[in-house]
């Protein structure tokens, strides 16, 4: 199988889908890997150690024609796509959502699409998982982004001038992203609180050594729904956290939100008032930006101060470490690959609870149920 290696043409993308180790290991199975040159430039990978690792290394046309899988982080465009033959497979973050219209002409090219960010969150996918390694890896980066922007220290520090107090930082949404934000906030010194609709999530904050803070006794609580991923809460919920919050940003130097509804824009968590009420000096870090934002005023790569507080929020936070994302991006990708290799057939064959949840489009039609009606 020819297995095709793009360079991402997306900005601010700095991440490539395959790494020198995944080359080789996918050249084990069997398969023959052309990358495109300067592929992994931008997350320090030079065409060299492609070309050491086994690859073919040459122009996209090259790379795509014939090909039988073409691996992206983000879709590519079809023009690039010229040469790749109806059926053939293209795996990455396809965004179906948003790029519905690249959908669509993945469709119409015959092309099998295959969207790794719809991997079901069962046990044995979670090596292919590509939300969560990237999540955990934007976690980490918004807090060191945040502590680098805030003009204070997050330790405690006693100095022989006196002492600096601890910052303090509050974590709303625990999922992925949250629960390493909060590992590393608590890593470089601050005092952490955390907050999420979902109450599975109290003992995860807890065991971080993080305190939890919780809505109690309000109807419609339990706000985990299919999948483990959190629903819309109620309106009485929402006003009781919304009181809840207050009370506690209002104290708060550093705020993370992650809190994400999957197929819908970002909730609300942070008001105009809320941020009013805050430290001048404080920073919020809105991972939820490009989905629209937790936090009003929320602008994707730019720093908005408001009432003195600094607002930041990146369209692409993992981008922001490109090596490590790569690398636990490609390692998914492979990682999906290799579980389903056919010896026989000579190439991946998928099954039909990971296939229908992944497969956006076959035999020249839209396939997926959730972009269907
Ligand atoms: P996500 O990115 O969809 O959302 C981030 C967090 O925001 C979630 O914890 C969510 O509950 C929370 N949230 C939503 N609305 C909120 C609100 N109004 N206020 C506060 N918080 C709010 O979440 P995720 O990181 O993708 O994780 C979702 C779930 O999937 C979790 O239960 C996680 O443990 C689980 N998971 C399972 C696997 C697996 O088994 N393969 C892998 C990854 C994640």
């Amino acid at each position: 199988r020819k297995i095709a290696v793009l360079r991402e043409r997306a900005s601010g993308e700095t991440r490539v889908s395959a790494t020198p180790e995944t080359v080789k290991k996918l050249i084990a199975l069997g398969a023959a890997l052309h990358v495109e040159s300067g592929a992994g430039l931008s997350a320090s990978i030079p065409d060299e150690a492609y070309r050491e690792a086994g690859a073919e290394v040459g122009e996209a046309a090259a790379v795509v024609a014939g090909a039988d899988i073409v691996l992206g982080v983000q879709g590519p465009d079809l023009a690039l796509l010229s040469g790749v033959e109806p059926g053939a497979w293209v795996v990455a973050g396809l965004d179906p959502f948003g790029q519905r219209a690249r959908v669509d002409a993945y469709a119409q090219a015959g092309l099998e699409a295959l969207a790794m960010e719809f991997m079901p969150r069962i046990t044995r996918a979670q090596s292919m998982d590509i939300l969560s390694s990237q999540s955990n890896l934007a976690g980490y980066k918004a807090v060191i982004l945040a502590a680098d922007t805030y003009g204070r220290a997050f330790p405690m520090m006693m100095t022989a001038a006196g002492t600096i107090s601890a910052a303090k930082c509050f974590v709303m949404g625990v999922g992925v992203a949250g629960l390493q934000a909060i590992a590393t906030a608590r890593r470089l010194g601050a005092q952490v609180s955390a907050t999420d609709v979902r109450s599975a999530t109290k003992e995860q904050i807890l065991s971080l050594g993080a305190k939890p803070i919780f809505v109690e006794n309000v109807a419609g609580i339990e706000g985990e729904g299919a999948g483990g991923y959190a629903t819309e809460m109620s309106e009485e919920y929402q006003k009781a956290q919304g009181e809840l919050v207050s009370s506690h940003i209002a104290r708060q130097d550093i705020v993370i939100t992650t809190a994400l509804i999957p197929g819908r824009p970002a909730p609300r968590l942070i008001s105009d008032a809320q941020i009013a009420s805050m430290k001048p000096g404080s920073v919020i870090f809105d991972l939820a930006a490009p989905q629209g934002g937790n936090v009003e005023g929320t602008v994707a790569d730019e720093v908005v101060e408001k009432h003195g507080v600094k607002i930041i929020g990146l369209s692409n936070t993992p981008a922001h470490l490109p090596a490590d994302a790569s690398a636990l991006f490609a390692r998914n990708l492979f990682n999906f690959l290799s579980a389903f290799w056919d010896k026989e057939a000579g190439g991946p064959v998928l099954d039909a609870e990971i296939g229908d949840a992944i497969r956006l489009t076959q035999g020249g039609k839209v396939v997926h149920e959730r972009l269907l009606g």
